[in-house]
């Protein structure tokens, strides 16, 4: 998630470069530092789309993107507690923004293009440190010549790696996909819904394991990123220092039915609502009576902060 304290504007902060420029600079190398590096704005040059823009500046895009979704929100009631956040349980926490989140997103798509679990096994892959939007158009390319481990395996990585090369990381992506073919061949040709078997495989870890598992074969897991364990820890669902924490506690609120489909939300949630600018803890659906005061006031200097330096 990007957010004003966003470690991707430390730099930005550090040199004392202005922030627009340096977000849109951000964007143009493709990083997802803010939402619009997701939406199909995202090639424009920055002065006429970044989150600074004179039109933009005049409603913050948390603003817009809430007010789009008032009428999915009104009849769940006022969004404000009358409780103090740190007073209410974590699990009723859980249940209200479980609530939110199935009036928000009742449908849960898969955002990454695929036909079977190998193809969306090898989109995952390709997802780490790039946007899905970008993996989808990658994709086609590399499924017309290699939809299967055999037709991956008998390309070199080389041409793999020209076929991904618009994708961060592309020479050890393609390294892992090859290698990573040939250990599916070796054990029968298909992908085996089997934690175990996933993460032996070459360049895929637990997250990319469990989101394998859940989209391809809906096996219940959780997978967590850095985005869905920061948006956990900010709305007091988990108090972990590492993503295997967080997904321990995440699984304990939230109902074994329920956890492919979160996993998906909080991804659109944060995707959605989450800016890098503007942060406003006090008008989000969820952060505004979820977080802390003790949260809620430590974002504030770093929020004046970063609209002072504009
Ligand atoms: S306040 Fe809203 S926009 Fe900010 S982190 Fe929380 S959920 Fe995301």
């Amino acid at each position: 998630m990007a957010n004003a304290d966003n470690p991707c504007l430390i730099p930005a902060l550090v040199l004392d470069l202005p922030i627009n420029e340096f977000l849109g600079w951000c964007c143009s190398l493709g990083f997802p530092s803010n939402k619009t590096a997701e939406t199909p704005d995202a090639g424009k040059p920055p002065e006429k789309t970044g989150p600074n823009t004179p039109q933009r500046r005049a409603i913050p895009p948390w603003r817009r993107q809430i007010g789009h979704r008032d009428h999915l929100l009104s009849d769940l009631g006022p969004l404000t507690s009358p409780l103090a956040s740190a007073a209410m349980r974590r699990q009723d926490k859980a249940d209200r923004i479980g609530e939110i989140l199935d009036h928000l997103y009742p449908e849960t798509p898969v955002p990454l293009d695929h036909r079977d679990p190998y193809t969306l096994l090898v989109a995952v892959m390709l997802s780490a440190q790039t946007t899905d939007k970008k993996v989808n158009q990658v994709t086609p390319h590399l499924f017309a010549v290699a939809d299967t481990p055999a037709k991956m395996a008998a390309l070199d990585p080389e041409q793999i790696r020209v076929i991904i090369r618009e994708i961060g990381l592309a020479p050890t992506k393609a390294k892992n996909l090859h290698l990573m073919a040939h250990q599916i061949l070796d054990a029968g040709g298909e992908v085996i819904a089997d934690w175990d078997f996933l993460e032996s495989l070459a360049g895929v870890g637990h997250k990319t394991a469990g989101v394998v598992l859940s989209q391809a074969f809906g096996i219940p897991a959780f997978p967590v990123d850095t985005h869905i364990h920061r948006l956990a820890a900010r709305w007091g669902l988990s108090d972990g220092t590492t993503v295997e924490h967080t997904e321990r506690d995440l699984k304990k609120v939230f109902a074994i039915e329920t956890w492919n489909a979160r996993h998906l939300q909080i991804i659109f949630f944060g995707r959605e609502y989450c800016p890098a600018l503007y942060h406003d803890l006090t008008a989000c659906p969820i952060c505004s009576w979820a977080s802390t005061k003790k949260r809620q006031l430590s974002e504030a200097p770093k929020r004046r902060r970063v609209t002072q330096r504009r």
